[in-house]
């Protein structure tokens, strides 16, 4: 069977390596007998799968012993409440407004207290990281929040706000483990896992412990959501995914085993410098992000209308090529190149552009 070029925001492509060897175990899991998904969460065997999914993940961040680190339900989007109710102790966060889940996690810490826009490319359409705030605008805050990779418009923060000595809180859902990153300059990052990790229905959470010990800043904040709780429970304060950590877990293992976080920010790099020098070449597409702010995870493009964008995407999904058009608030081209999708894909999405565009416009570039 030949599978497509997935180029999917998320739900993504997962490592071909990785599918296959949860295949091979599906049926009787090491030696016992049984699928993970039948086995308690509590047996020896499921603590060894969710020990090892966490030592593994440790190791392929080198996360230290002073950060917990959490395997929790409901997405990322959940942690947007999680967050404000773990960490507002003095009710107040710095907010840096860079896209729709930016903007979607502001407005939800809105509710816990008091989430201050310090900066916003939303005028501009959020084709750009804006302007980063400087260390004193953080100065009383309880942390500093930021989405570091833009999903649906296609940039991402290339350097981390000082944030002057306030802790830095970044949803990294669309560049978890895409590249290098030193965990200690974040208080609190936090990934879903459909988009570089795993399956959905997993959000990995590392977080500082001195930030959470004492519970949760508010008294509200539901028991599932405290990550003191959590951190002392293991991530089973109830049962967890208990199938979604194992495959987090062997996708862990295939990033160690591929070379690491330096090797992977390798590959994805020249995957996008691929992908951009099409774009910039180009008389019919125009890369949406200003060339400064762009992602490596996630190309967003136009072509001069929406038919021929339409026909884009069709025709590209005959050729093999599927996941390209665009977040439906946004529409255009997205071409999502996390992790799992090989530099092979990307180079046959860049002949099919240079086809697509002479049949257009005969020319090519
Ligand atoms: C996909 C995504 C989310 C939403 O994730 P869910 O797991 O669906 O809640 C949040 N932030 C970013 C950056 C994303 O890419």
């Amino acid at each position: 069977m030949v599978r497509p070029r997935n180029f999917s925001a998320g739900p993504a492509q997962m490592p071909e390596d990785v599918l296959r060897s949860a295949q091979a175990e599906f049926m009787d899991f090491a030696g016992t007998g049984m699928s993970v998904l039948e086995m308690s969460h509590r047996s020896d065997a499921y603590r060894r799968v969710i020990d090892a999914a966490e030592a593994s993940l440790r190791a392929v961040l080198g996360i230290p012993d002073s950060y917990g680190v959490l395997f929790l339900q409901g997405g990322a989007t959940l942690e947007f409440a999680g967050i404000p109710m773990n960490l507002m102790r003095r009710g107040r966060a710095g907010h840096i407004v860079s896209g729709h889940f930016a903007k979607v996690a502001a407005e939800e810490a809105a509710k816990y207290g008091s989430a201050e826009i310090l900066a916003t490319s939303e005028p501009t359409g959020f084709d750009r990281i804006p302007d980063l705030p400087s260390p004193e605008a953080f100065a009383g805050m309880d942390y500093g929040y930021i989405c570091q990779n833009n999903t649906i418009y296609g940039t991402m923060f290339h350097e981390l706000p000082d944030c002057g000595g306030t802790p830095l809180v970044a949803d990294v859902s669309s560049c978890f483990l895409s590249f290098p990153l030193d965990v200690t300059d974040y208080g609190l990052l936090f990934a879903g896992a459909q988009k570089n990790a795993g399956p959905s229905g997993v959000c990995v959470l590392v977080v500082d412990r001195s930030l959470v010990e004492g519970g949760p800043a508010l008294g509200v904040c539901p028991t599932y959501l405290d990550y003191s709780t959590q951190l002392a429970k293991g991530s089973m304060l109830n049962t967890p995914n208990t199938f979604g950590i194992y495959l987090c877990g062997k996708v862990f293992d295939w990033v160690r085993g591929t070379g690491g976080l330096e090797a992977m920010g390798a590959r994805n790099a020249e995957k996008a410098a691929l992908l951009y020098g099409a774009i910039d070449r180009s008389d019919l597409y125009r890369g949406c992000a200003v060339p400064s702010s762009r992602s490596v995870a996630n190309v967003t493009f136009r072509l001069p209308t929406p038919e021929l964008e339409r026909e884009f995407v069709d025709r590209a999904a005959e050729g093999g090529l599927v996941g390209l058009a665009g977040h439906r608030l946004v529409g255009g081209i997205r071409a999502s190149i996390y992790n799992a999708v090989g530099i092979d894909a990307v180079r046959d999405l860049v002949a099919f552009m240079e086809s697509f565009e002479l049949s257009v416009t005969g020319r090519s570039f």
